[in-house]
């Protein structure tokens, strides 16, 4: 019989529990052995894992963040801690891992199968910058989070004619800002991708203020040169020039902990079902995702070699959307 291992890592994503969930269940329906490894990387390293059965992820699907727990591991970004994982795989007599994690555990994912472990990883991460996956698990959920949150500033920015500076998350990814700033009606949008000069955002929102808007909305990616600290700090000289009365919101974690919504649900379900796919197929060293709406393996060799990117015309369009 198979052995395989399962574990989350980075980051964790509303939908790695259903992931987790379709990974058990789709193993065990292959007639194989599932264990879930704790704590990521780390728990790797120290042999934290257990047999998991259907009823082990039964009541999970609904819940956000995971099961097995989820970490950064430094130790595993050195030969000799890698090393210590491949022994504590071989001593449980696993044949393969799946990863369910972010850009830097596909990375270490792509580390373990260069030394000769066959490894699938799954596309999750509220950041959307992972190669391999037009969009990734925790993605929607996390989105749709911050479209609440902008939505409710709006309401209450307009009541007293204010600019509200709304930092989202997204690392170095300026994806889920952009989109939630559309979704949400900015009038200004700022991503790391792009720099800005603040001075124009203040002419900006000025320019609004003298449109006779309401309200003005900026969305900053908390990865921005200019974040929402640091926009704040600037303007803190330049307050009456914005002809607002500004306000500064930083979302930070809220945006992880939610129940995954039905797309993150579907998405994360047809992953961790891929992954299994793989290993049944004999294919390792990839990562599942999503492709122009299909389910797609691209080696992992690639997706740590290649960097993906917003779509730059959105930015344009948000521009002009805000008049
Ligand atoms: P995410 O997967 O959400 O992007 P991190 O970037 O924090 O999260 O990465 C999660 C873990 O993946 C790290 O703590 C580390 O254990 C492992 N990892 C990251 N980068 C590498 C690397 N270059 N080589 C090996 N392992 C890595």
């Amino acid at each position: 019989m198979k052995k395989i291992a399962v574990l989350t890592s980075g980051g964790d994503a509303p939908g790695m529990n259903a992931a987790i969930r379709a990974v058990v269940r789709t193993g065990i329906a292959q007639g194989w052995q599932i264990f879930g490894v704790n704590h990521g990387y780390a728990g790797l390293i120290s042999g934290e894992m257990q047999a998991l059965g259907p009823r082990d992820v039964g009541g999970i699907l609904q819940l956000g963040g995971t099961i097995l727990g989820s970490a950064r591991c430094p130790e595993f970004m050195t030969v000799e801690g890698r090393t210590k994982a491949l022994q504590s795989l071989n001593k449980q007599g696993v044949d393969a891992l799946v990863v369910i994690g972010g850009n830097g555990s596909q990375t270490g994912a792509y580390a373990l199968s260069q030394i000769g472990f066959p490894v699938v990883g799954v596309a999750s991460t509220i950041d959307n910058d992972l190669y391999g996956s037009d969009v990734t698990i925790g993605v929607d959920t996390a989105l749709n989070i911050a479209l609440e949150a902008i939505d409710r500033l709006k309401v209450t920015a307009s009541s007293h004619q204010r600019a509200f500076i709304i930092e989202v998350m997204g690392r170095a990814c300026g994806y889920l800002a952009l989109m939630a700033g559309i979704a949400g009606g900015a009038e200004a949008i700022i991503i790391p991708e792009v720099d800005i000069d603040p001075e124009d955002l203040a002419q900006e929102l000025r320019s609004a203020y003298e449109r006779g808007k309401p309200h003005a909305l900026v969305v900053v990616a908390e990865g921005a040169s200019y974040n929402a600290q640091k926009l704040e700090q600037y303007f803190k000289e330049h307050r009456e020039r914005l002809g607002f009365d500004l306000r500064v919101t930083i979302l930070g974690h809220v945006q992880r902990g939610g129940a995954p919504g039905a797309y993150d649900r579907l998405l994360a379900t047809r992953l961790g079902a891929a992954a299994t796919d793989c290993l049944h197929a004999g294919e390792q060293g990839v990562l599942v995702g999503l492709i122009s709406g299909k389910i797609s393996a691209t080696p992992l060799a690639q997706v740590v070699a290649n960097k993906k990117y917003v779509d730059l015309d959105l930015l344009k369009l948000a521009h002009v959307l805000g008049l």
